[in-house]
């Protein structure tokens, strides 16, 4: 049943204009979904869920006035960015309104290495506007060129440059975030540095993040580096080694084990078969001496490309994070993918996983800053060391029940899973604050709109037949 009371379409339009309404179509289906496909449990799920109507403000006020219409017709009101998200988290679970945010995409001011921009702005472009300025990002997801740094903020974890700056929850990267509240009249809130972890990874439900403050860091030129080896072990002793140089800047730090190399097809005349490879993104004044540490170590460099600025393709990083498994699907649709965090007994956790599951995990390792706590849901789990060992496997889907079972193995080998076969934001595992959010979200949303469903703790959610429990 329709939950659009007549006259709100109207609303929305006068607020936005005509052409910023979608009520039908492809759009409207594109406009209602992300990339939960990746995971197998999700398609079943979430494949029948829609918007009823897509809304794309181009102003803070015109979104003040769409929320309040939203409030007062007492509708689902789901925020989107570019909806690359990977488990659902911009999918409507009960119809309603997306409020597609891209068009709220000025960059403000990019001063004292600070960028204030609108949250809709793309990360490729704060990117390539912060180097013209002689900075660059401190993390992005590798999906840089297209998501929303609003998207990365309620969604995201972290990605190139976590390697030194850890994830986008780390101390300092966030300076502050602006945010419209859902209520009769929206107010604007602004909550600084490590206040703002309250509305981070919420999925939309704490409210529009309508501008946000990032730190840069200033701006290196990097090689683009692939070092490959028959001999994991090899290769991971020396992958790890570099991954904990201090004085070699680093943007990346990845390793796959074959025959993930063979996935990605544009590479392919650069990787040869049966080659587990590195990739790294390193500071171009360390290429030689790197290469010339992993020559004597014995690895081959397959592949040296300078990384130009402005930005332009060839991306290594179009293989790493979670692009990774977006090259497996498209090699074998039987691929789907876990996110995971190792201890320092990481060489051991590997080989039980591979004794366990033979011909079913292949390992993709990212090395990130330990200062991130992107992967740490249990932090006793890992280890303090500075640097931390986390990655997505690829898992060769046999059934549900299977993928519990790898997810039971993990939890009693100590591996840490950020799951990504559930919507709802507390099963994904980043969540130590939980509470804080939840109480957040009843200053932000009190009558429990916002994205319903995706906090399920928060009890509040009109559209449920039977609410989850605190
Ligand atoms: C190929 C691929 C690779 C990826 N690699 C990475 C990676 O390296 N690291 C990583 O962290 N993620 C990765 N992701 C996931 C995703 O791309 C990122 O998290 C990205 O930052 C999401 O941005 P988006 O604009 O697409 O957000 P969306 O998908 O549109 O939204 C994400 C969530 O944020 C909410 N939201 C969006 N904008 C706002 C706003 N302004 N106010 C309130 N809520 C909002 C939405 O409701 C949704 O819940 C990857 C995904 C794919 C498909």
């Amino acid at each position: 049943m329709s939950k659009i009371p007549e006259g709100l379409v109207a609303r929305l339009r006068s607020a936005t204009g005509p052409e910023n309404i979608i009520t039908g179509g492809d759009t409207l289906t594109t406009l209602s979904k992300d990339f939960y496909w990746y995971s197998p449990v999700l398609r079943r799920q979430l494949d029948d869920k829609r918007a009823e109507v897509v809304v794309r403000p181009g102003t803070v006020s015109e979104l003040r006035a769409v929320v309040a219409a939203c409030f007062e017709a007492g509708v689902p009101v789901v925020p989107r960015g570019a909806g690359t998200g990977n488990y659902g988290q911009c999918v409507p679970l009960y119809g309603g309104v997306v409020v597609d945010l891209s068009r709220l995409d000025r960059i403000l001011s990019l001063e004292g290495g600070v960028a204030r921009v609108e949250a809709g702005a793309r990360l490729g472009t704060i990117e390539t506007a912060g180097r013209a300025a002689g900075w660059e990002l401190r993390c992005m997801p590798s999906t840089w060129v297209k998501c929303t740094i609003g998207g990365f903020f309620c969604g995201g974890s972290g990605g190139i440059g976590s390697i030194t700056w850890g994830g986008i929850n780390a101390p300092g990267n966030v300076k502050s975030v602006t945010i419209l509240t859902c209520e009769a009249e929206p107010r604007l809130i602004r909550l600084e540095e490590g206040e703002s972890l309250k509305a981070l990874h919420t999925y939309g439900t704490t409210g529009f993040m309508v501008e946000i403050e990032m730190r840069l860091a200033p701006k290196v030129d990097y090689d683009q580096l692939i070092f490959g080896s028959t001999d994991w072990d090899k290769l991971l002793d020396w992958t790890d080694g570099a991954a904990r140089r201090a004085d070699w800047r680093k943007r990346l730090v990845t390793q796959f084990e074959w025959p993930t190399p063979s996935f990605f097809k544009p590479l392919k005349k650069f990787l040869p078969a049966a080659e587990h490879v590195s990739f790294l993104l390193i500071d171009r004044a360390r290429t030689a001496e790197a290469v010339a540490a992993a020559e004597a170590a014995g690895l081959v460099c397959r592949y040296r490309q300078p990384l130009a600025d402005p930005p332009k393709p060839p991306f290594i990083t179009d293989y790493t994070w979670n692009h990774t498994t977006l090259w497996a699907i498209q090699s074998d649709p039987a691929f789907t993918y876990l996110q995971s965090g190792f201890g320092s007994n990481f060489r051991e956790q590997f080989a039980e996983l591979h004794r366990r599951f033979p011909g079913e995990i292949l390992l993709h390792l990212e090395w990130t800053a330990g200062n991130s706590k992107m992967l740490r849901g249990n932090a006793a789990a890992l280890n303090a060391d500075p640097i931390v060992v986390g990655g997505i496997p690829l898992v060769h889907f046999r059934s549900e029940e299977r993928l519990n079972e790898i997810l039971a193995a993990c939890a009693e080998l100590g591996v840490f899973i950020a799951n990504p076969h559930t919507f709802h934001l507390e099963e994904g595992g980043r969540h130590p604050n939980i509470a804080d959010k939840r109480a957040f979200k009843g200053e932000v949303d009190p009558r429990g709109l916002l994205n319903p469903g995706k906090m399920k703790t928060y009890a509040n959610n009109p559209f449920a037949p039977a609410t989850v429990p605190a």
